[in-house]
């Protein structure tokens, strides 16, 4: 027997967390690590916030799990309040963002096939996008790494290039329900979408009574200095995907629709056996209770416009290395000259310094949304140590 008993489908390094604090993370080993990943964009009040901490345990102490085939006080405090700081009517609870993502899939198909119309069930999708992992969310992509070997996938995706507007009117034909996109790209290298272009997709889908679909699953709940990402594009969708931070730890995940958006998701047509129990309920207020607080979004704008200027301060010292800063807020790209891969390790090895490598070479900086100025004091020391001495070692 070769294979390991935990199933080898992801290459993981050799650092082995076993505790958190703040924005530290302790291995197995007593090494500290300044963690700048954040669990991919997920640790957004870092490690053991004592608020989420308490809110979990004292849940589970009093009702972790029932069905929902019983009424859900809890859901529907937590629902409203979703609604009540967004664009949405109503929330689904999903588990994980790929469930928020299939749910968000459905709602779009659902809505045409209750006006009437079930021949518009396509989606158009875009090059290099990140959904998730199921094979629905496989669909909606064109990165071969996630496809191959699970054919078929399931039809009803167009996949056109991210940004070209002629591309996606091409696309448009009597089966189009939709567009499902990032607003900014994440695993693909932290590619925000122009505001031209979200408007565009916005005005085609009024034009032709679509649906948008925002996938902000990675850089919603707070990552880009407001709640939500769209907000800052002045547009709106029907129907969004949220998860990562949204439990700050703790897996859940939403789909949130305005009422006519999900005109077909009535009683029957979609469930989860765990979505929405009072557990994940319990974690997701107690994050909005932390995050909305007034100053939250205001430190989150404040510390990522100084990580980003600290950044590119140093890009001039390192040209060989490093070529631009992407992103908005604390969902930051350093984009690299080099293997992005092998620098992710440098800094993680020899610096301590957890980051996330995403597409075309980009280090994805994503620190809890909590972070002051010495961690960033902190990051930027590590960051410049380690492009000193891998220009040496190079
Ligand atoms: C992480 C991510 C997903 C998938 O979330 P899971 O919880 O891993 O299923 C979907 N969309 C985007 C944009 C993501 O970053």
């Amino acid at each position: 027997m070769t294979i390991t008993p935990l199933m080898p489908v992801y290459p993981r390094c050799g650092v082995r967390p076993v505790r958190g604090e703040g924005c530290y993370l302790i291995g197995e080993d007593g090494r500290r690590f300044l963690d700048f990943a954040s669990g991919i964009a997920v640790n957004a009040l870092g490690h053991g916030h004592p608020h989420l901490v308490k809110a979990i345990a004292d849940q589970a102490a009093t009702l972790m799990h029932v069905s929902n085939l019983y009424g859900s006080p809890q859901g529907e405090h937590l629902a409203q309040r979703l609604v009540d700081n967004s664009f949405a009517d109503t929330v689904f609870f999903t588990n994980s963002g790929a469930e928020a993502v299939e749910c968000a899939i459905k709602t779009a198909r659902r809505f045409h096939y209750a006006n009437g119309n079930p021949e518009r069930f396509t989606l158009i999708t875009f090059s290099n996008a990140f959904h998730g992992r199921t094979l629905g969310t496989i669909s909606a992509t064109n990165q071969p790494k996630m496809r191959d070997g699970f054919e078929p996938l399931l039809p009803g995706f167009k996949v056109v290039e991210f940004g070209d507007l002629d591309a996606v009117k091409a696309a448009m034909d009597e089966t189009t329900a939709g567009f499902l996109i990032e607003p900014i790209q994440g695993e693909g290298g932290l590619k925000p979408a122009t505001p031209a272009f979200l408007k565009a997709l916005r005005d085609l889908a009024d034009e032709n009574g679509l649906m948008l679909i925002l996938d902000e699953v990675q850089c919603g709940y707070g990552r880009t200095g407001t709640f939500f990402a769209h907000e800052q594009y002045g547009v709106t969708p029907d129907i969004m995907a949220v998860a990562k931070g949204i439990g700050s730890g703790f897996p859940l995940g939403a789909c949130l629709a305005t009422e006519h958006a999900a005109k077909g998701m009535v009683a029957g047509t979609h469930g989860s056996t765990y979505g929405g129990n009072p557990l994940a309920m319990a974690a997701g207020e107690a994050v909005l209770d932390v995050m909305l607080e007034p100053s939250f979004f205001t430190n989150v704008k404040a510390m990522g416009d100084r990580l980003r200027s600290s950044l590119e301060q140093l890009i001039p010292n390192h040209d060989d290395l490093f070529e631009e800063v992407r992103g908005m807020g604390l969902m930051l790209g350093l984009k690299l000259k080099v293997d992005c891969r092998a620098f992710v390790a440098h800094l993680r090895d020899n610096h301590g310094l957890l980051t996330v490598g995403a597409g075309e070479n980009v280090v994805r900086i994503l620190p809890p949304l909590i972070i002051d100025e010495s961690h960033i004091a902190e990051a930027i020391e590590k960051i410049s140590a380690a492009a000193r001495d891998y220009e040496v070692a190079a």
